[in-house]
């Protein structure tokens, strides 16, 4: 194998793995530049242009320490402190001040065992209630966490397999810098001498330890400290080899060594600004573009650039409260001024938890019990820190940074890459799943290019006028046999009682309700219900014929394709012949609901007896091929991410394709408050509102004329965030409902219905007019339009 410094770059960016010679290779080498040059387009590959920092608490637990390194002034002696350990109180009081101050994580470093070496911190511990600082720990983070909400990320040295369980349902995760694997570094004179803690094999040990347990670890080199450029690499690469044993290194720190005064080594000399990027970008191609690559900004303060231009994507935690215990002499940096200066890289400043984001969205893996719960619901779909406090189907407003993106035309371009894919989809080329979950994830002028790229395109297609049609919502049972985690609508019988009465209508009280609708102006039903045990396909053929026979008139759009094929196989019809017999009973099309995500692998997280994905599509072909309009939908922002978003459109695109018979593409965001799922802990809060716009402009972009109208629901988005969606590539309001119960049971607070003035007046908001439709996108003449529901008169009940 050739090993030129330039084959093995473009190995490297061509996603190879390259061996441990060939890493060593090319740290002997390669150019400075070169080596950069790789490095970032490797962090570009994996991180695109965000970096993370955490807004964190120092708690420093002890600074009691049974090693004694000869660069450190955070460990001490007993006699030159108050007492060994924090209290309980004290270190409440630091986590409390870091939860107003609006952090999120509570970093625990602390000395490493002094109870083997001091009487002191032994007496200490005993007085305290316990026997080792590890428990002491534990019971720390557990407090902190009911308490504040912070979520510990524990520094606690040196532990065991059994001592990371113990700690494991306490922590979003932990860490232990390897620092070295130089074992000359512990020899006497050397500064890791008189410390036992600090061999690397223990350390490697400890790190091991933490991959059985299932703990996700930062690790990482403290350069600087005696060692070649090559133990630099070799480090690294036992860091590697230990990561490839458990995936479970989140974040690799390449730190420099600070030379403090009062040490044994205050006249070394410190790395230099080359040296410190060069193992950076060695790190990049030791770990290749996912994994997250930090350097502290308080120790290269103005200086940050020639890290990013190294490969960095991670600040680490920054505390608007405590000082970096380790390193006091160095200030963290405001975050404005740290905001500011990525910006000057080309670069996004983005919150994440102590968890880094790519094991954020898989935490069911690396967290459990309730900091897993906090983990889900306070990120979104990517593991970063959800931006704002709206959520689906209540009242918030929408934020006022993602709506001066929609309102005002952006300040600076989008990125090369965004404006690529957005001339791709302009042209109506198909794009691939790695080009949209790109646009799924933009931020800032990127999101702003989007939005105004689908704006243009729904003017193109569909004009100025945003549509709605005068419907009423009938659920005719909220009683199911399934078990969908998502859904806090359906009951069975034996749960009845829970979250409100079991209930089901008969075809006269679907018909007093479509009777009442009618008068009130509506021309179309929209009637779907849980699958009941006692239902089969001659229940929903009698509604069908009841509806349409007492109102001929009426448009009946019913039936979701789980339902249709629960009544095909109840009748032991194919699904084409069972929708021939709804068309003939007067079934006018389809809603395309349970379709949630269009990707089996969230299905069976969110609703595993329900129908799978090829079920959902054929149940749709054969309705298109059997005359029946559908529309389509998706239920986004619970367990699921960009590329399953990516792939449920790709399904639809390719669907509509082949038959053109859906009407509408709705997105329909996760709306959490009574969800049994997110009630367990195991989803995320509804989508972030960035999120939940994007689901309307990147569909737009990627269904094009194919899918010519893009829906926004009122009832998830609210009124505001309706008009900002209508900005943002949707033209449509869908319905006025008048009985809209699902939402609702889902915790929903924006109402049963809404009029043709309220539907207005977000028209209007958007700078748009209003225009009434049929079901299937056809115009409704002029008397007929004018015909103005009252709805506020509905005499019955809704359920
Ligand atoms: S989503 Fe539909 S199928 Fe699933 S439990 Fe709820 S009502 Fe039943």
């Amino acid at each position: 194998m050739d090993s030129k410094p330039e084959t093995l770059l473009a190995l490297a960016r061509g996603g190879a793995r390259l061996n441990d010679g060939q890493v060593r290779a090319l740290a002997a080498h390669a150019s400075p530049e070169a080596l950069f040059d790789c490095a970032v387009a490797l962090t570009l590959q994996g991180h695109g242009r965000l970096v993370g920092h955490s807004r964190k608490v120092f708690i420093p637990v002890t600074r009691l320490c049974r090693n004694a390194c000869g660069y450190c002034t955070f460990a001490t002696s007993p006699k030159c402190i108050t007492a060994p350990f924090l209290s309980p109180d004290e270190v409440l009081d630091i986590a409390r001040a870091g939860a107003a101050a609006g952090c999120r994580e509570a970093l625990f470093t602390l000395g490493e065992k002094p109870e083997l070496r001091y009487r002191a911190a032994r007496e200490a511990l005993e007085g305290l209630g316990y026997a080792r600082t590890v428990e002491y720990v534990a019971a720390l983070a557990e407090r902190v966490f009911r308490e504040t909400g912070l979520l510990p990320h524990i520094n606690a040295g040196n532990l065991e397999a059994a001592e990371f369980r113990m700690l494991r349902p306490h922590a979003a995760s932990m860490g232990i810098m390897l620092e070295t694997t130089a074992e000359r570094l512990g020899l006497r004179g050397q500064p890791h001498w008189n410390c036992p803690d600090k061999q690397p094999g223990a350390r490697l040990a400890t790190l091991e330890a933490a991959g059985a347990a299932g703990v996700a670890m930062t690790s990482g080199l403290l350069i600087g400290i005696g060692e070649t450029p090559l133990e630099r690499v070799d480090a690294l690469l036992a860091l590697r080899a230990v990561h490839e044993r458990h995936g479970h290194l989140q974040e690799v720190i390449v730190q420099n060594f600070r030379a403090k005064p009062r040490t044994p080594m205050a006249g070394a000399p410190e790395p230099t600004l080359e040296e410190h990027a060069r193992t950076i970008a060695m790190a990049r191609m030791v770990f290749g573009p996912q994994m997250s690559i930090q350097a502290p900004p308080n120790l290269r303060s103005g200086e940050l650039r020639a890290l990013i231009d190294a490969g960095v994507n991670d600040w680490g935690g920054i505390s608007p409260v405590t000082i970096d215990h380790v390193n006091p002499e160095a200030a963290w940096p405001e975050l404005e001024r740290l905001d500011a200066e990525t910006r000057r890289c080309d670069r996004l400043l983005v919150e994440r938890l102590a968890l880094a984001p790519s094991f954020a969205r898989r935490a069911a893996r690396w967290t459990e019990g309730e900091i897993r719960a906090s983990v889900l619901r306070s990120t979104d779909a990517q593991g970063w820190v959800r931006e704002d406090d709206w959520i689906a189907g209540t009242r918030m407003p929408p934020s006022a940074s993602i709506r001066r993106l929609i309102t005002r035309p952006a300040q600076a371009r989008p990125s090369s890459e965004i404006t690529t894919i957005l001339h791709r989809a302009t042209d109506g080329e198909t794009l691939d799943e790695a080009a949209i979950a790109r646009l799924f994830v933009a931020r800032d002028e990127d999101f702003a290019a989007i939005v105004q790229a689908a704006d243009t395109m729904r003017a193109r297609l569909v004009g100025e006028s945003v549509t709605y049609v005068r419907n009423c919502n009938i659920n005719y049972t909220n009683i199911c046999k399934h078990r969908c985690g998502f859904c806090a609508f359906a009951k069975s019988h034996a749960a009845s009682a829970l979250r409100g009465p079991a209930y089901t209508l008969d075809a006269d009280a679907v018909v007093d309700r479509a009777h009442e609708a009618w008068e009130r102006g509506a021309r179309e039903v929209c009637m779907q219900g849980g699958i009941h045990p006692g239902y089969d396909g001659h229940t929903y053929l009698e509604l069908t014929r009841a509806v349409k026979s007492a109102i001929p008139g009426m448009h009946l759009h019913a039936f979701s394709p789980l339902e249709i094929l629960h009544g095909a196989r109840s009748l032991n019809l194919p699904l084409e012949a069972y929708l021939g017999r709804l068309r003939e009973a007067g079934l006018g099309s389809l809603p395309g609901t349970a379709a949630e995500v269009l990707d089996d692998e969230v299905r069976a997280l969110i609703c595993p007896d329900k129908l799978d994905t090829a079920e959902w599509l054929a149940v749709m072909r054969a309705a298109h091929s059997s005359g029946l309009r559908t529309t389509a939908t998706i239920m986004f922002g619970h367990v699921d991410t960009p590329l399953h978003w990516a792939r449920h459109l790709l399904h639809l695109r390719a669907l509509q394709a082949d038959t053109g018979g859906f009407t509408e593409f709705v997105p329909l965001p996760f709306v959490h408050m009574e969800s049994p799922l997110w009630h367990k802990g195991k989803a995320r809060s509804g989508p972030s509102l960035r999120e939940a716009i994007l689901m309307h402009a990147v569909p737009r972009l990627v269904l094009g004329a194919l899918l010519p109208n893009v829906q926004t629901s009122w009832v998830k988005m609210g009124s505001e965030g309706a008009a900002l969606c209508l900005r943002a590539g949707a033209n449509d309001l869908g319905g006025t409902l008048m009985y809209e119960s699902i939402t609702r049971a889902a915790g929903g607070a924006n109402g049963q219905w809404m009029n043709d003035e309220d539907l207005r007046a977000i028209a209007t908001a958007a700078g748009r007019p209003l225009r009434r439709r049929t079901t299937v996108y056809g115009r409704v003449d002029e008397e007929q339009a004018h015909l103005a529901p009252d709805s506020t008169t509905l005499t019955v009940a809704a359920i």
